[in-house]
């Protein structure tokens, strides 16, 4: 996507940029927020700390949950979607989700990504955990991240209306009079002098993806470290349901460098199987993500140095290439024996809080995809439903954002105002002890541990743990073993250091 970056401001120099829509990330969800804020006719700015190869978005394996099939429909997606959420989804949500995606698959397809298709000519669609009818469709097989994220980097690139920062970092965010008014940001470019910039949009649309990899052991990329919770944090913006972490059941276990990666769900939805130590099965592979990664978790607190393994023996695992060159680089092959995998953490259900259109509590912020909590998920998140809701609420947010006012002009012009980052990496000492005290199972003790911890997100994790004093999804309390009906439909609402509140929202 280097195609049209801009140089970055001379060291030590500021520099400025006005827009309509400042996009913050470029994984699936910033990258298609910013081609419909463009299309819409809006000048952007899509500012990306990382190169593509390094989102989320990139590594996903498995696809796009849409109801496309004959047999499926909005309502029956919606079903499934609740039932895997566990009472704690936001049924508006629900609904705009499982009513607008396939409508963003189709037009993924007019804006040319190639989706695996049956020889008859139709959408060839799998079927992963917790779904009940076919309705995920992949590009490449197991590559639909990459393919999709190449399609919309190589669109942003060459769209006139749109300005691309890559490697450049957003530090903090503007508020004026009560709103935010754009971002401030440094370059990073390799072999390039640093420089900062601060850029003023109507809308400011983060787009930075989760925080899964604040915990030691993680299916995500270094970066998912939740940076647009630490900006909106910061600016007064309000966090949700951050306690609701889903842990993927079948990470690889490795010890030379490829541990924690993901062995997608459709393996599992194509017939592989888990053993355990006794080479027996243990669990439905289909059951919903919580169930199979606690019924690893048992089988491997069972015996020390228990292992679990996934068998993929009866598998065509041509249609997984990626997967399959992935484990060959970590010296397995998975045709002539099983491979070892466990839990790591995975997908954050939690972000910051939005309306059905992205908006944050904090007037010109809004939030997309996983960085977002629109209630979609509630306490487990159906497999393929997150791509989905990064093209969905991707478009609503962009939309919205173009509807806000816009900023005041800048009172000093030429000189940013930025202060130092508000986005703290987590130390080796934080991840392990949010692996340790909010993993699968957690406990009022060790939570209570955890709300010392010295990163900011870590202490929130904590206090909306605490909160929820019950057991619902991904989210397990051994001293609290059963689900509080009074917390159906609630979210946990972080601001600032205050305690959350349990919140229902429309
Ligand atoms: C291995 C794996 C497989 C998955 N498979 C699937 C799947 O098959 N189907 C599915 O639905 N979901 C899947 N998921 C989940 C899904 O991929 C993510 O939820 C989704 O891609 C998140 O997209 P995003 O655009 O919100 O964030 P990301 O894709 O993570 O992108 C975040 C972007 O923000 C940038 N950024 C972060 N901080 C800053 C900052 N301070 N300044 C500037 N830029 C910043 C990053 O550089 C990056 O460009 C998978 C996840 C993983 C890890």
């Amino acid at each position: 996507m280097a195609a049209r970056t801009p140089s970055p401001p001379p060291a030590g120099r500021a520099g400025a940029l006005e827009v309509e829509v400042a996009v913050v990330g470029s994984g699936a969800a910033g990258l298609y927020a910013a081609l419909c804020a463009a299309r819409a006719g809006a000048r952007v700015a899509l500012v990306s700390r990382s190169p593509l190869a390094a989102s989320a978005s990139y590594w996903a394996q498995g696809g796009v949950a849409a109801a496309l099939a004959p047999e499926d429909s909005p309502a029956l997606h919606a079903e499934d979607t609740l039932v895997a959420g566990r009472g704690a989804s936001r049924p508006s949500a629900v609904e705009v989700l499982t009513t607008e995606s396939a409508d963003r698959v189709r037009d993924l397809e007019a804006l040319g990504v190639r989706f695996d298709a049956e020889a008859a000519g139709g959408l060839a669609l799998g079927l992963e955990g917790g779904h009940s009818r076919r309705r995920v469709a992949h590009a490449g097989g197991s590559a639909t991240g990459r393919r999709i994220t190449r399609c919309l980097s190589a669109h942003a690139a060459t769209d006139e209306r749109i300005e691309v920062l890559e490697e450049t970092t957003v530090t903090a965010l503007v508020v004026e009079d009560g709103r935010c008014a754009g971002l401030y940001a440094e370059s990073t470019c390799s072999g390039a002098p640093a420089g900062e910039i601060e850029v003023r949009a109507r809308g400011t649309v983060l787009a930075t993806g989760g925080a899964a990899a604040l915990w030691e052991r993680t299916t995500n990329p270094s970066g998912a470290i939740g940076a647009g919770l630490s900006l909106a944090l910061a600016a007064g913006a309000a966090l949700a349901d951050l306690e609701l972490v889903q842990f993927h059941p079948t990470a690889l276990v490795s010890d030379d460098g490829h541990d924690g990666f993901l062995l997608t769900e459709a393996l599992r939805g194509e017939g592989a199987v888990l053993l355990n130590e006794a080479g027996e099965r243990f669990v439905d592979e289909l059951a919903p993500r919580d169930e199979v990664a606690l019924a690893i978790e048992d089988e491997l607190r069972a015996r020390p140095a228990a292992r679990v393994v996934l068998d993929m023996r009866t598998l065509d695992t041509t249609r997984f290439p990626n997967v399959v060159s992935a484990l060959e680089q970590a010296g397995l092959d998975p045709a002539a024996a099983p491979v070892p995998v466990a839990p790591a953490a995975h997908y954050t259900m939690g972000g910051v809080a939005t309306d059905l259109d992205g908006r944050s509590t904090l007037p010109g912020l809004l939030a997309v995809g996983e960085c977002a909590c629109t209630g979609l998920h509630g306490a487990n998140r159906l497999a393929s439903n997150s791509l989905a809701e990064c093209f969905v609420f991707g478009r609503r947010a962009a939309e919205a954002a173009l509807d806000e006012p816009p900023p005041r002009a800048r009172s000093r012009p030429g000189f940013s105002q930025a202060g130092p980052t508000v986005v703290e990496p987590p130390t080796p000492a934080t991840r392990r002890a949010l692996w340790r005290f909010a993993g699968l199972e957690r406990s009022e003790e060790g939570l209570l541990a955890l709300a010392e911890d010295e990163h900011a997100l870590a202490r929130s994790v904590a206090a909306a743990a605490l909160a929820r004093g019950e057991s619902r999804g991904a989210h397990r309390r051994r001293d609290r073993p059963d689900v509080d009906r009074a917390l159906d439909g609630r979210h946990l609402v972080v601001r600032g250091d205050l305690a959350p509140t349990a919140e229902r929202w429309e």
